[in-house]
């Protein structure tokens, strides 16, 4: 219910003001809150298994790719591109425009193609990422945080699906629903909500979390019109109802 003097502010001011007192009353949860929520989202989503594919260069690439499409046409965009050229070096030395050409179905291919060729070239020789899996963690996400256009999710990502490695990707879906569920400080900036993350998630759920609620958020809670009435989680989220 929304407080008696915000009753007659129009919509938009009435949410920013509500915005606003959530994040100032947030409390970090309880442990046995985030246990119980994440029990609920096992018994909807299973326990999501990926065994480490040990390829964290193809991670990185895969990730640039994603960005504003869907899973599929990144992976037709992905194909094209291995099958285009024999290697990411060769990748990295060819003119862009026939980079741009393979990766054209994942669309924004022009930005896209670009990050490529840049993040190739940064890397240097030997043009690979595999020192990562036994680097210090700081060390690690620090160089690939150094790379152009890579911030703290795709770093994740990388660290995550390659080898297993401790870091939970916060992409807008997760943000969203842990948000809304009382995990993470409404408004927080992106490095803080990663940092959050990590630090709620016990060791060993990193990927469970990361998808389930990214499946939530994509099945029940959606950005504009979340579908509280049929949520499994509604009993427990303090944001029901709430965009
Ligand atoms: S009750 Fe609504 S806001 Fe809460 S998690 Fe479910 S869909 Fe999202």
């Amino acid at each position: 219910m929304l407080p008696e003097v915000l009753a007659h502010e129009p919509p938009a001011a009435q949410r920013a003001t509500m915005s606003a007192m959530r994040a100032t009353s947030w409390t970090a949860p309880s442990r046995a809150r985030l246990a119980r929520i994440r029990a609920r989202l096992r018994e909807i989503y299973g326990v999501p298994a990926a065994v480490p594919h040990r390829r964290p260069l193809d991670e990185l690439i895969l990730t640039v790719l994603s960005q504003s499409t869907n899973d599929r046409n990144r992976d037709v965009a992905f194909l094209a591109l291995r099958q285009r050229f024999a290697g990411w070096e060769e990748v990295r030395d060819a003119p862009l425009a026939d980079v741009e050409l393979a990766i054209r179905p994942g669309g924004i291919s022009k930005v896209k193609s670009q990050r490529i060729q840049q993040i190739l070239s940064a890397i240097g020789d030997p043009l690979s990422l595999d020192w990562i899996e036994t680097a210090p963690p700081a060390q690690r996400r620090d160089a690939l945080c150094a790379l152009p256009g890579v911030g703290r999710k795709t770093a994740a990502c990388v660290l995550l699906f390659s080898y297993g490695l401790r870091e939970v990707p916060v992409d807008t879906h997760v943000s969203r629903v842990a948000t809304r569920l009382g995990l993470l400080r409404p408004g927080a900036p992106f490095e803080e909500l990663h940092d959050q993350m990590l630090a709620l998630t016990p060791p060993g759920a990193e990927l469970e979390l990361h998808v389930n609620l990214l499946r939530h958020g994509r099945r029940t809670c959606h950005s504009r019109s979340p579908e509280c009435d049929t949520c499994g989680l509604r009993r427990m989220c303090p944001r029901i109802g709430v965009r």
